[in-house]
């Protein structure tokens, strides 16, 4: 049976992405519905569903996703950028596989809704 989160089978080749960086641990690619001129997601490779399921043994991990996601908005000439975490379905969260939002390219409000 094929995994069945969505961004897993992303990591996987098995849905197609338009591919910005991948490593061995981290990967990312530009969103499919864009919120602003750039908008792109970093994701680990390891399967989290969030933020809320990490632990400790992960931080350097995720310190990582924000590390490259920072570096790939400038070098995609966004030197201003958001980057967000939406944690669980009240938070906007709605798919499972932690992921880093990256976005830029426009003035962005506070707070947001
Ligand atoms: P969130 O609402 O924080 O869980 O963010 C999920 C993000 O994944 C949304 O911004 C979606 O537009 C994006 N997304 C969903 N499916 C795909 C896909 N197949 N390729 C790229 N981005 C996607
Ligand atoms: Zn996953």
């Amino acid at each position: 049976m094929s995994n069945p989160c969505l961004f897993c089978r992303i990591i996987n080749g098995e849905i197609p992405a338009k591919k910005l960086y991948e490593d061995d641990e981290v990967f990312a690619f530009w969103d499919i519905s864009p919120q602003a001129p750039t908008h792109f997601l970093v994701i680990p490779k390891k399967h989290l569903s969030g933020p809320g399921e990490m632990s400790a043994e992960d931080e350097a991990l995720i310190g990582k996703v924000v590390r490259i996601g920072a570096q790939l908005a400038r070098k995609n000439g966004v030197e201003q950028c958001r980057l967000v975490m939406n944690n669980g379905a009240d938070a906007g969260q709605t798919v499972f596989h932690l992921h880093l939002h990256v976005l830029g390219g426009r003035t962005l409000s506070w707070p947001p809704g």
